[in-house]
């Protein structure tokens, strides 16, 4: 009795050791399922994350890649900007360019869209104590042609032969056509006294200002000393052109003159 007693004690424990046993491999069981479920739901999540790190990546370089067009189609080339047009023994006027000037005072006249700035740079001069006169401005195709022959017709006088006049000729009045005169962006300033078309006036007051602070108005000192081979025009310390404020500031502080600029 008393060894099968125990021999069913023994048994019973056994039975619940065994249901124990069950018990915590199915609650092991359970967490590992859950454990799994968890950490597939983990993976799961970064991976979306992921994707739409992917997508949301792809999608800003695309749209980066929109902005950089779009900002490279509506950056204004230097080609296509008004203000640089290029006008030199190698560059004729096209006969279609539009031309809409408005009167100053002695006759003289200059392209509307740069008149306000000439204006604030000849007040701000005067308001220096200095005289600035401006003695030449924007000239029709004619009287381009009339300046260009006399030229031709005071060498001729001087003993020049025809080639030779004509070529001279050439680097002191622009050949009809290739004047910025014509394209009314351009003015020649002298000092009232000193109104001569020479060297010397780079040392009147009036130019020694314009030097100094025409590029804050838009305007540069157009045929620089020693830039005749590029330019094709003599030194004239006199003869200002309008190119905006952004061009001006960097060829005035370069020290370059427009055909270089527009070469960078
Ligand atoms: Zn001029």
């Amino acid at each position: 009795m008393y060894t099968s007693e125990n021999g069913y004690k023994i048994r019973k424990e056994k039975e619940r050791g065994n249901e124990i046993k069950k018990l915590r491999k199915s609650k092991l069981k359970k967490c590992i399922g859950v454990l799994g479920i968890l950490i597939a739901l983990i993976i799961i999540t970064g991976c979306v994350n992921n994707f739409g790190k992917f997508v949301i990546t792809k999608n800003n370089v695309r749209a980066a890649n929109k902005n950089e067009k779009t900002i490279e189609t509506t950056k204004p080339s230097k080609k296509s900007d008004w203000k640089l047009i290029l006008v030199n023994y190698q560059n004729k006027i096209n006969s279609d360019t539009k031309i809409d000037v408005v009167q100053l005072k002695n006759g003289q006249a200059i392209d509307k869209r740069c008149y306000e700035e000439l204006q604030q740079m000849m007040d701000d001069c005067r308001d220096e104590g200095l005289d600035p006169i401006i003695c030449s401005s924007y000239r029709s195709h004619r009287k381009q042609k009339i300046l260009y022959e006399q030229k031709i017709y005071d060498l001729l006088n001087e003993g020049y032969s025809q080639t030779k006049a004509k070529n001279e000729a050439a680097t002191v009045v622009a050949i009809p056509g290739t004047s910025e005169h014509e394209i009314g962006l351009a003015v020649d300033i002298v000092d009232d006294n000193y109104q001569m078309l020479e060297n010397e006036q780079e040392n009147t007051p009036v130019q020694k200002w314009l030097m100094k602070n025409c590029w804050k108005y838009g305007f540069i000192l157009r045929y620089p000393e020693n830039k005749k081979k590029i330019t094709g025009v003599i030194y004239e310390p006199w003869h200002y052109r309008y190119v905006g404020k952004t061009a001006a500031k960097e060829i005035m502080s370069k020290g370059i003159c427009l055909e270089e600029y527009l070469d960078e």
